[in-house]
């Protein structure tokens, strides 16, 4: 296999090397590689402590953010690598990580403590690729596999349940049935992780490209990990249409979360509070579902009336999480190019107009959300005289 590796990272692992320690790229670069994705970013891994990194790179800005694990990172160009000493993971207790770690000397003891066998594979320019769990095979089987026996790896540390998942939606991989089977049966153990990682796993995996990898047979593991969604995830037919409804939805955080809770819109705002979502997040999510029953058909007042309620970019994600369908959307997108009225603030009148004709106080604000109702009702064109005009009319205000 070749491997093309950035020059920063062959420097870092020169730079081990010729102090006499072993040095090798591992884990999800490996994986992005081997799948044909590029790495967003590289680790490395070495046999060298965290002290004798320093002693074998003198010349790199090294950070030591995560020291007590054995991870320093190296900032280089400003783009920055973690580096870890090969290492195996301390006691677990409640079904979390350690926090104590011990050195070890081998790559192999350190592959073996990591996830998932395609997470578990290092590389080397020279020895080329270290795989010993089959995680190449995996990669063309397309599966996700624990390292070892999978009752006893999740056991470990229960935040590898959504891991799986995760990975299964971010790789369109299957979940392979030994590792799916105790996946299910961890569920209880979720309740140990705690909340905002919970949040985040699940974020990455509804945002995937194939969310259904990791929802379709997975309800009660949802379930446990968010209490909220058990409504749902107790019905097939309801979580099958929610996995549908998420897939079809633009990837964005917020409009996967409404897709997922499209169903439950009164229980969204305490799930998502409950896993210490967010403001922005949750008010958003919140705001698509209050405009759940809004009328969206490709009619132009019906299509202004979304926009002065939820602005543009709602509008938009509103038409795509209802499958509105393709009319709706070219209409929508045709009318926002012609820079429509539909605000207070687009109309040819201000306030200032209105308080030079008399009108004082509470009416002013009434007079122009009137006028932008005649506007958006295509009864008067968003012109100033026209404007005007109807104001000095009959029926004004
Ligand atoms: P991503 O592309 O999402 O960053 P990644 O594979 O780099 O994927 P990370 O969460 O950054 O995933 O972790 C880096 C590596 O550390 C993983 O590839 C895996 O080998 C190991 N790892 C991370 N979390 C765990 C865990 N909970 N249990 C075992 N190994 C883990
Ligand atoms: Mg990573």
């Amino acid at each position: 296999m070749d491997f093309v590796l950035p020059t920063a990272v062959l420097s870092l692992m020169d730079g081990l090397e010729l102090a006499g320690y072993p040095a090798y790229v591992v884990g999800g670069c490996v994986r992005d590689r081997l799948m044909g994705r590029a790495p967003h970013d590289f680790d490395i891994c070495t046999v060298a402590a965290p002290h004798q990194m320093r002693a074998s790179l003198p010349g790199f800005r090294l950070l030591s953010t995560g020291e007590a694990h054995g991870t320093l990172t190296a900032v280089v160009a400003g783009a920055s690598y973690e580096i870890t000493t090969f290492r195996i993971d301390g006691e677990y207790a409640d079904h979390r990580r350690p926090d104590s770690v011990r050195y070890v000397s081998e790559l192999g003891q350190d592959l073996a403590r990591r996830d998932f066998t395609i997470n578990a594979m290092a590389y080397h320019p020279c020895q080329g690729l270290v795989d010993p769990f089959g995680g190449r095979e995996d990669i063309a089987q397309r599966l996700v596999r624990c390292v070892g026996d999978p009752a006893a790896r999740f056991e470990e540390d229960a935040l590898r349940v959504l891991r799986a998942l995760r990975f299964a939606a971010t790789c369109d991989f299957a979940v392979e049935p030994a590792t799916a089977s105790a996946a299910l049966a961890a569920c209880h153990t979720l309740a140990y992780v705690a909340r905002e990682r919970i949040l985040t796993e699940l974020t990455k995996l509804l945002r995937a490209s194939a969310p259904h990898r990791g929802l379709r047979d997975f309800a009660p593991v949802l379930a446990a990990a968010a209490p909220g969604l058990a409504p749902l995830a107790e019905n097939k037919e309801r979580w099958a249409q929610a996995v549908r409804r998420v897939c079809a939805a633009p990837d964005s955080a917020a409009e996967r979360w409404t897709a997922l809770l499209w169903d439950i819109p009164d229980a969204a705002c305490d799930l998502l509070r409950e896993l210490r979502s967010d403001n922005a997040t949750r008010q958003r999510v919140e705001a698509l579902l209050a405009a759940k029953e809004l009328s969206l058909t490709p009619e132009r007042a019906v299509l202004l009336r979304a926009l002065h309620r939820l602005g543009p970019q709602a509008t938009r994600q509103l038409v795509a999480l209802r499958q509105a369908g393709a009319p709706t959307l070219a209409a929508l997108e045709a009318l926002l190019n012609e820079n429509p009225c539909y605000s207070v603030a687009h109309l040819a009148v201000k306030g200032a107009d209105l308080l030079a004709l008399g009108l004082r106080g509470p009416e002013v604000g009434r007079t122009l959300e009137a006028l932008l109702d005649a506007v958006i009702e295509g009864r008067v064109e968003n012109r100033r005289e026209a404007l005007l005009h109807i104001l000095q009319g009959p029926c004004a205000h």
